[in-house]
């Protein structure tokens, strides 16, 4: 191994005050909220980086991100969120880079913020959070944002969000606690962005846009343990390919939040060491576990340097 081996994390959050100030309830700050790091741009930042070993972070604003506001408040953060974003890659060029924040709520100004952001600021692609308005991205109106995206051959990361209010006064309200980590970050969040992905395969989708690239976090939110039955049983649902197929040749994954070595395994044995690429969930999780689970994995040094860096610095054309 390298004396300084490269490390590129690609699920790195921030948020601007002008939104942390409008999150309130289950969707908002509680006392575990790492405030600081999410306030930061800069030194509190670089120095868990450093002390991780890691490189640079593709940054991207924490959820529900502009998703729950009306048009007009969510163009101008989202607008706003990505200017702070790149002042902060201009400032640290080799350090940071950025996916972009998008006002989903309306698609066709979505799909032009992702433009700008990709043609102006080279941010290398965006990460939408969940729902919008109650709605799954499989919806046509949104199909515009996934249009420009191969267009610009740009990935979108698909985060988790809040469950619809419905699922979770039916499915969760009965355990809350705190801040509640069972609709969020235990389960909820997971089955959320697993139905999310599935309802894009199964829209077909990927038959309407055959280059556009999917990013999931949490070592693939549950699908890679799944993958066989889905395609046993939705094989064809709703589009022209198995739907193991289409998991496999649009989709890829990162170690986020999720560093259990069996799910790894799985992810690899699924879907191929290509498609797995590293990340942290900074600041929710640990920036030096995230790099130790990656370099004590049962793997050999030309699959961790892919997933270091190798493959994201392909699919997002970093350092080029
Ligand atoms: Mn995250």
């Amino acid at each position: 191994m390298s004396a300084k081996q490269r490390i590129v994390a690609i699920e790195e959050h921030f948020w601007i005050p002008e939104l942390r100030d409008r999150y309130s309830g289950p969707r908002g700050i509680s006392a575990h909220t790492p405030a600081r790091q999410l306030d930061d741009l800069g030194e509190v930042r670089l120095k868990e980086m450093d002390a991780a070993g890691i490189e640079m972070q593709v940054i991207s604003h924490m959820q529900p991100g502009t998703q729950m506001f009306d048009a007009e408040t969510a163009i101008a953060l989202a607008r706003k969120a990505n200017d702070v974003l790149y002042a902060a890659t201009r400032t640290h060029p080799t350090r940071f880079a950025g996916f972009a924040e998008l006002p989903t709520v309306d698609p066709q100004a979505a799909a032009d913020e992702l433009e700008r952001t990709v043609a102006q600021y080279d941010f290398k692609g965006a990460l939408i959070n969940g729902l919008t308005g109650g709605d799954f991205l499989d919806g046509k109106r949104f199909w515009c944002i996934f249009e420009r995206a191969q267009a610009l051959e740009v990935p979108i990361y698909l985060h988790p969000g809040i469950p619809h209010h419905a699922v979770t006064d039916a499915y969760y309200s009965h355990y809350r606690r705190g801040d509640f980590p069972f609709l969020s970050v235990a389960w909820g969040f997971t089955a959320e962005t697993a139905i999310h992905a599935i309802r894009l395969i199964v829209s077909g989708v990927f038959d309407a846009f055959p280059r556009l690239k999917i990013i999931l976090g949490h070592l693939g939110e549950t699908i890679p343990f799944t993958l066989w039955r889905c395609d046993w049983i939705l094989d064809h649902v709703g589009g022209s390919r198995a739907f193991a197929d289409a998991f496999r040749q649009h989709f890829y994954l990162t170690t986020s939040g999720n560093f259990q070595a069996s799910a790894l395994a799985c992810c690899i044995a699924e879907l191929g060491i290509d498609r797995i690429m590293f990340a942290v969930d900074y600041p929710y999780n640990s920036s030096a576990e995230g790099v130790a689970f990656v370099r004590n994995a049962p793997i050999s040094e030309a699959d961790k340097e892919k997933i270091f860096h190798g493959n994201a610095d392909h699919l997002l054309r970093l350092g080029a």
